[in-house]
């Protein structure tokens, strides 16, 4: 078979409408126009969208679409859209035109009713609108529907409350390009026109056999085991990590890449995770919007193209109990448009007082709105994450490595810094080998928030969520900070005096957030219960933070949410928990009572069947047998009980309506307590009952034979 070469280049960004397709294919006012409402953020009209819609059409036909979508994301977590095809009232000779206007572009009206919308719904209308986001551009999907024409949009109520990801993101894109733009005037810079958030989301995920995937009916419906006894191998060897990649795993990722570079996706790394059969895929950061639209992307065609390879994605953030779950590192910076990054520090940063300003806004950021940091990364999944010894710890904090944090206590010891340390030659000893340069910061894969040279990396981000809420609480909380630097110092007599004192203050204040050590270790559980950071261990304790006061006034502050925004989101979250819960509760009592229970009755009944044989015939010694056949049935009884139990407290929780924060909590308490004590029974029988009788495929088998 002869391999099909191709050139990365050649397919790059092949199936997307960017700025080289607009530039040869619109006239040239129209494409004008364009640029200055993408890069400035001007309103685009409708004439100008007339034009626009129409070349965007006759490019899509060409490449072979039949329909358009508005694509957005609703407060679902997954993307959502709505096709319709180009085609247009049929005409008297029996054919059709193919039409696209510039209305048709911008606008959309999905029904809202069928999204959450958190009581906004209620208060006001069921109408929702699709707004066209042309910061992000539209791409042509292919499947096996077709090829169909996306169009990055934003999801609105009818009276302009956000129901999505997106509109509050660009939002907060706007506030932080302001407040940096007013930060970097005061140093002076009079040529930079906006700041974007850079945005580089790491993905992790499982693969797993298909067939395997489909005899396990919690994966299907949940994402996740909810039964599965440890297999003997785990990941204790440490040898999956950075390991060679599998070839049929090396096929599949080859084709992922293929996908997403067509779609302008810039996948970059790949290489195994620390778990067997986990994986990790990072782009080459981009804009902020753009790149949580291409994280959507990233998770969508990781998961349709394992498909094609017998092979299924999973994209939860705790499938296998007992093994490292899946995140996703959000890498954050911010950028001008002519290309200084406000986050980059300079080889000698002590000196660099834009960036020390900028760093102690950070730490003031991050140490007063940890709570909504933690609430952005909360989701069912991560709940399992969290807060166990692999994921970062529950509590905010950050690291600034060796460097500047020898800087900060030089400031908060002394009142000013004079020297930074350098990175050494590192000596490798072998004498082919060059010697590089060590960075002068070493890393630490236990902080929650941790700078890495030139950018922050949130790494508390669940692997199946969207990287928009954590982006939205960085730009606004740090938009907030800058802000108030800004209404002080622009009122200083003396700059040069306001900003050393400033820097100082912030970098005393809040120096509490500062952790270099070890973030998994008990003592820091109790450090930072000293220092008075808050550890928020689960998904509803952290959702209140989400309309506090401070909360609603900062969002309110920068027009990011309205309170009845937060309040809807809150209420999402409450209702989303209990649901989610339910369906993983309602899928052991499935399997435990229609395969588990009737397989060990099963194996049960021909053990015992087969002890009386064996009496029957010789006086052999059946004692192991006995003693087996006893232990199977003492936890086939504690089975059946804590099925029931689950199953009562199912119906229970059912019950409660009308109250998503009472459910949610009757959820977490009872519910999920239930469905621990009908697991470990289970999992017991696991490990005694024979594997053929054993009713679905074991961890073994699922994450060791991929
Ligand atoms: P690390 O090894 O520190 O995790 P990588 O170079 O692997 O860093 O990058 C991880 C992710 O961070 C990638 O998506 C990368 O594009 C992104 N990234 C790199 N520099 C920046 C930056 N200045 N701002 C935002 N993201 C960045
Ligand atoms: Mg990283």
């Amino acid at each position: 078979m002869k391999e099909e070469i191709f050139n990365v280049a050649d397919i790059f960004g092949e199936n997307v409408f960017n700025d080289t397709v607009m530039r040869e294919r619109l006239p040239k006012k129209t494409y004008q126009k364009m640029v200055e409402v993408i890069s400035q953020g001007r309103e685009l009209d409708l004439e100008t969208a007339d034009v626009v819609a129409h070349e965007m059409k006759e490019w899509a036909i060409e490449k072979g679409a039949t329909h358009y979508s508005h694509w957005f994301q609703p407060l679902t977590g997954v993307t959502a859209e709505k096709h319709d095809s180009f085609i247009s009232a049929p005409m008297s000779n029996g054919k059709v035109l193919m039409s696209f206007s510039g209305k048709e572009l911008i606008k959309g009206e999905p029904d809202a009713s069928s999204f959450p919308s958190g009581g906004l719904r209620a208060t006001f209308e069921a109408r929702g609108y699709t707004a066209w986001d042309c910061t992000s551009p539209a791409f042509i999907r292919q499947d096996a529907a077709g090829a169909t024409l996306c169009i990055p949009t934003a999801f609105c109520s009818y009276t302009g409350e956000a129901l999505d990801q997106k509109t509050p993101l660009l939002r907060s894109m706007e506030a932080i390009s302001e407040q940096s733009i007013r930060l970097l005037r005061l140093f002076g810079n009079e040529t930079s026109k906006r700041v974007v958030p850079s945005v580089g989301a790491e993905q992790e995920y499982f693969i797993v056999d298909r067939e395997k995937y489909l005899q396990r009916k919690d994966l299907i419906y949940t994402g996740r085991t909810l039964f599965g006894a440890m297999p003997p191998k785990g990941q204790e060897m440490d040898d999956h990590y950075f390991g060679a990649i599998r070839e049929r795993i090396a096929a599949y990722m080859k084709d992922v890449n293929i996908e997403l570079w067509k779609l302008g996706v810039s996948a970059k790394t790949q290489h195994n995770e620390v778990a067997p059969a986990q994986h990790e895929l990072a782009p080459i950061y981009a804009e902020a919007n753009v790149a949580v639209d291409h994280n959507q992307l990233i998770m969508e065609t990781l998961k349709k193209v394992a498909g094609r390879h017998g092979l299924q994605c999973l994209l939860h953030e705790k499938p296998f109990a007992g093994v490292n779950g899946s995140g996703k590192h959000n890498n954050w910076s911010l950028v001008t448009d002519d290309g200084i990054n406000l986050l980059d520090p300079g080889k000698t940063p002590h000196e660099n007082i834009q960036f020390l300003l900028v760093l102690g806004c950070v730490l003031r950021a991050v140490d007063e709105h940890a709570d909504l940091l933690r609430e952005s990364a909360a989701d069912v999944g991560n709940d399992h994450r969290l807060g166990a010894d692999e994921a970062p710890p529950a509590i905010i904090s950050v690291f600034l490595g060796e460097q500047l944090e020898d800087v900060v206590k030089q400031l908060v010891d002394t009142g000013s810094a004079t020297r930074s340390i350098r990175g050494e030659r590192l000596e490798t000893g072998v004498k082919t080998l060059p010697d590089f340069m060590k960075d002068a910061t070493d890393r630490n894969r236990t902080s929650p928030f941790a700078f890495t040279g030139n950018k922050f990396e949130f790494r508390m981000v669940g692997s199946q969520d969207s990287v928009g809420e954590p982006n939205i609480v960085l730009n606004t909380i740090v938009a907030e900070a800058f802000a108030d630097a800004c209404d002080e110092l622009e009122k200083a007599d003396d700059f040069e005096m306001a900003v050393h004192d400033m820097i100082k203050r912030l970098m005393r204040d809040h120096e509490r957030i500062i952790f270099n050590g070890n973030g998994y270790s008990e003592e820091w559980v109790k450090e930072a219960e000293r220092r008075g950071l808050p550890n928020i261990k689960t998904m509803l304790d952290a959702i209140p933070a989400l309309t506090t006061d401070k909360a609603v006034k900062l969002f309110e502050k920068f027009g990011v949410f309205t309170q009845a925004e937060l309040e809807s989101r809150a209420e999402i979250e409450y209702e989303q928990y209990a649901k989610e819960i339910n369906i993983e509760a309602k899928t052991m009592i499935d399997i435990a009572g229609k395969h588990i229970i009737p397989a060990v009755i099963k194996y049960a009944t021909e053990l015992g069947n087969s002890i009386n044989t064996i009496r029957s015939a010789c006086d052999a010694d059946v004692s192991v047998q006995t003693e087996i056949l006893l232990e199977v049935s003492d936890l086939l009884a504690d089975t059946k009980k804590s099925l029931a139990d689950l199953q009562d407290a199912v119906e229970q929780g059912i019950k409660i309506k009308d109250d998503n924060h009472k459910r949610a909590i009757y959820y977490r308490d009872v519910v999920v307590t239930a469905m621990e004590e009908l697991r470990a029974p289970v999992d017991k029988l696991e490990m005694l009952v024979d594997k053929e009788a054993w009713p679905m495929p074991s961890y073994g088998d699922l994450i060791f034979e991929v």
